[in-house]
């Protein structure tokens, strides 16, 4: 099989890539092994969250300059503030025409409050979770409603309720919170291990009982003005059933992003996903690459789990395979190991350096920042030192930057993927 393109990875990153080549008409292929760190994320998108010093950055594209300055190898240095600038004005533009909007607060950050009632910075997230309407409400310091499902075990609404009263930004709104039975589960609760997100969320989609939800909603909404619920209000018809729900309570009714599996991810996910297939890409799922052929600097050819013997050509190649929690790279008590290529990584040697002693703490674990080393145009270096001049690495698998203490996980995952693209456009 021969494409212009292959990547190997579907994560946010695969994708970004994968739709900016399909875009421009050339063949593309997707290889991907399994579900993507999307179905555990908040669905949100982080471009740079904290400074240093573990301060939040309000205006993430006033810092960005000093950020990269301090920062040579960073992956947003690579890509350069334009070439990220430009990713998230693409990447948004994709999602709206799979109508998934993204909202940014202008071009500075906002804050989604997390199941624990904490409050994370993030610059996208999608209008079931922040919008322009939030924060005009906000302003007037509404009675916030927390509301759940009973029996769904993943959000405790008295806890993030409480949680978020200790931020300064809720001190003075009102909160209150409570449940409502949801019709139509009394199949599931047969099986109480089946009562997830995923469950909740297809019966939102069924569009039955919504009038029933409205009715049971406002009772134990008293006169709150915003409604949070947990993100469980459908996977392909969200849109029209929060709509629908607005207008039949005459409430501000958002989502508070849950614990796995990620609803918000998932959408993200069926979006990019349909968006590469409908502009013609190829996407492969359920199969694993597991070697090439690297000759003279280039890489002619790959091998998967399930195409041991037929090699797949292309004449370019991503890597975009994610970090350790997707297999992109692999430990064992030793060492570390990028599984396809054994590319060079940037990483310290002595185990005992690779976390921290305490599981939270400010300067989060150095394992984080590991990764596949790269010259500035992101080809990956071998172990003998050269560039692999036709692959790219993009996303997690990359050394040198800490989604968790930066808060620039997606945004990285963007920016790679789409500058990786650009540099594949201008050779085809
Ligand atoms: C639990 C969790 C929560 C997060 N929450 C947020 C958040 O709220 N906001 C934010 O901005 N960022 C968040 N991040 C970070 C961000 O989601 C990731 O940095 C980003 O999604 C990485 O995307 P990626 O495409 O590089 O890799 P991944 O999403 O990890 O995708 C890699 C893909 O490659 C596949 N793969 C691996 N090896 C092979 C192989 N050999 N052959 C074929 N396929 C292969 C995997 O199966 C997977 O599908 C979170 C990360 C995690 C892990």
């Amino acid at each position: 099989m021969n494409f212009d393109c292959i990547i190997i990875g579907g994560g946010i990153s695969g994708l970004t890539c994968g739709i900016k080549c399909a875009e421009k008409g050339i063949t593309c292929a997707i290889i991907s092994a399994g579900m993507s760190a999307l179905h555990f994320s908040s669905g949100s998108i982080d471009l740079l969250g904290y400074n240093a010093n573990h301060t939040v950055v309000h205006s993430p594209f006033d810092s960005l300059a000093d950020f990269i300055d301090a920062r040579p190898d960073h992956p947003y240095s690579k890509c350069g503030i334009d070439t990220i600038e430009q990713s998230l004005a693409f990447f948004k533009n994709q999602a709206a025409i799979k109508n998934l909007e993204l909202y940014s607060n202008n071009r500075d950050n906002h804050f989604h409050v997390t199941t624990l009632g904490t409050l994370k910075p993030t610059y996208f997230s999608q209008k079931s979770v922040f919008d322009e309407h939030m924060k005009d409400a906000f302003s007037n310091r509404p009675k916030v409603a927390i509301i759940n499902i009973e029996g769904f075990r993943d959000f405790y609404p008295n806890l993030t309720a409480a949680n978020l009263k200790k931020s300064s930004l809720f001190k003075d709104v009102d909160i209150i919170s409570g449940s409502i039975k949801l019709p139509g589960l009394k199949h599931i609760n047969k099986n109480p291990h089946e009562f997830r997100s995923i469950d909740i969320g297809r019966i939102f989609d069924s569009g039955l009982y919504q009038e029933k939800i409205a009715d049971r909603i406002l009772k134990v909404a008293k006169d709150a003005h915003i409604v949070a619920m947990p993100a469980f209000m459908g996977i392909d018809k969200h849109n029209e059933t929060i709509k629908k729900l607005n207008e039949q309570t005459g409430l501000l009714i958002y989502e508070i992003p849950t614990l796995p599996p990620s609803i918000l991810g998932m959408r993200l996910d069926n979006a990019l996903k349909s968006r590469f297939a409908e502009l013609g890409g190829v996407f492969i799922a359920g199969d694993r690459v597991t070697k090439g052929k690297i000759v003279d600097q280039k890489l002619l050819s790959i091998n998967t789990q399930n195409q041991k013997t037929t090699e797949l050509n292309a004449d370019f190649f991503v890597l975009s395979t994610g970090s350790f929690f997707s297999g992109g790279m692999v430990s064992d008590f030793e060492s570390i190991k990028e599984p396809v290529f054994d590319l060079c990584l940037d990483f310290s040697a002595k185990r005992e350096t690779w976390r921290s002693k305490s599981f939270f703490q400010a300067q989060s674990h150095p394992f984080l920042s590991f990764g596949v080393k790269t010259n500035s145009r992101l080809n990956p270096i071998d172990q003998s030192g050269q560039t692999i001049k036709n692959l790219f690495a993009t996303g997690a698998v990359l050394a040198n930057y800490d989604p968790i203490k930066e808060g620039t996980g997606s945004g990285v995952a963007i920016s790679t993927g789409f500058f990786a693209a650009k540099q594949i456009l201008k050779i085809l």
